[in-house]
């Protein structure tokens, strides 16, 4: 598995050829073990299935052989104190290689319930034209497995995603006489300021402590001697598992109104929170897995950010999508590894969840 993984971490897939390359590979290495394999081409991006077993329950396990551009030496693999350097060890070529071997070893026959092997290529830019569309394709299940670097620890939640749009509308006047007009960009700036007490600010859960917030973007003025007629002002806000998204944006329009300011909006963004919780059985056995791998508590906790998972939990209304993977650090950067024995123990888990 390590010998496949290195060779993984070879292929430079930090293009849609190189991408496509890897995931010809992941085919040709699972027919040579007797596995039947169908690859998918959708505009040109690849990617894989492979199905066995039997049952009403269906498990799947999706990786990504697509990697963050990365220096030519990192697509040289380098051993080193039970750690493996390059590009794509931890993000999340160990994970597919893991997933590849334990779908290997299990045996279709004696199998509980069906698993489903997804390698994709498309993650790092959005996963719109695989994870999706093989979602889209009716290829899900009952609880997904996303193997993302998680250090072995357990991310059931993640937040929303709601961007909003705003204009703020004031009234031009010469700069001499600013009394007599109203400025837009301080009507926007009194909106800001106010946001923090506004009641989903002051939310918590169990595995957030807020909701996040952030003002990548305004644009209003252009020379000194005008009041400001407009100001646009985006928000992109992380919600919480729980909060609804609805009612924020109900929030958000209704401040502009209590503060007496002329604000038209936007609401956009299709991210759902992910809200897989402790008691779903699966993460049960999950933790139950770890422990007996491990010799440690299984740790649970909310990703801040998105991963594929999101395409996966629609089906479920936002439900039994996680991600899991193996122990390493610094991917995206220049020192990216993963620690070996995570690999090993993640392939065991994989298979004790699907023989469970
Ligand atoms: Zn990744």
């Amino acid at each position: 598995m390590i010998e496949l993984l290195k060779d993984l971490i070879k292929i430079e897939s930090d293009t849609k050829e190189g991408a496509n390359k890897a995931l010809l590979f992941c085919a040709d290495w699972l027919k040579r073990q007797g596995q039947e394999v169908t690859v998918h081409d959708n505009e040109g991006y690849l990617m894989l299935t492979a199905i066995k077993g039997q049952g009403t329950e269906t498990i799947v396990w999706n990786g990504h052989v697509d990697v963050v551009p990365g220096h030519a030496d990192q697509f040289v693999p380098m051993e080193e104190n039970g750690r493996l350097y390059g590009r794509g060890a931890a993000d999340m070529k160990a994970g597919v290689a893991a997933m590849m071997q334990a779908f290997v070893d299990l045996d279709a026959e004696t199998l509980p319930r069906i698993v489903q092997l997804h390698i994709v290529t498309d993650e790092e830019i959005g996963g719109r034209h695989t994870s999706k569309w093989l979602v889209e394709q009716g290829f899900h299940g009952d609880f997904v497995i996303c193997g993302e670097p998680t250090g072995l620890k357990v991310g059931l939640q993640s937040k929303g995603i709601l961007r909003m749009d705003m204009t703020f509308k004031g009234k031009p006047a010469h700069g001499s006489r600013p009394w007599e007009g109203i400025n837009a960009i301080e009507s926007a700036m009194k909106y800001h300021m106010a946001i923090a007490e506004l009641p989903f600010r002051k939310e918590s859960s169990e595995y957030y402590e807020q909701t996040s917030v952030n003002l990548p973007i305004i644009n209003a003025g252009d020379r000194y001697n005008v009041v400001p007629e407009i100001c646009h002002m985006s928000y992109d806000i992380r919600f919480m598992p729980g909060q609804d998204k609805e009612e924020i944006v109900r929030q958000m329009a209704e401040l502009a109104e209590t503060l007496n300011l002329d604000m038209e909006y936007k609401a956009s963004g299709s991210t759902p929170a992910l809200t897989t919780s402790e008691e779903n059985p699966y993460i049960q056995t999950l933790k139950k897995s770890i422990q007996q791998t491990t010799s440690q508590e299984a740790v649970l906790f909310g990703q801040h950010g998105a991963a594929d998972t999101r395409y996966y939990a629609t089906v479920n209304g936002g439900e039994g999508a996680i991600e899991f993977g193996p122990s390493g650090d610094d991917w995206h950067g220049n020192a990216e590894y993963v620690l070996l024995s995570s690999v090993h123990d993640y392939r065991k888990i994989l298979v004790s969840l699907a023989l469970s």
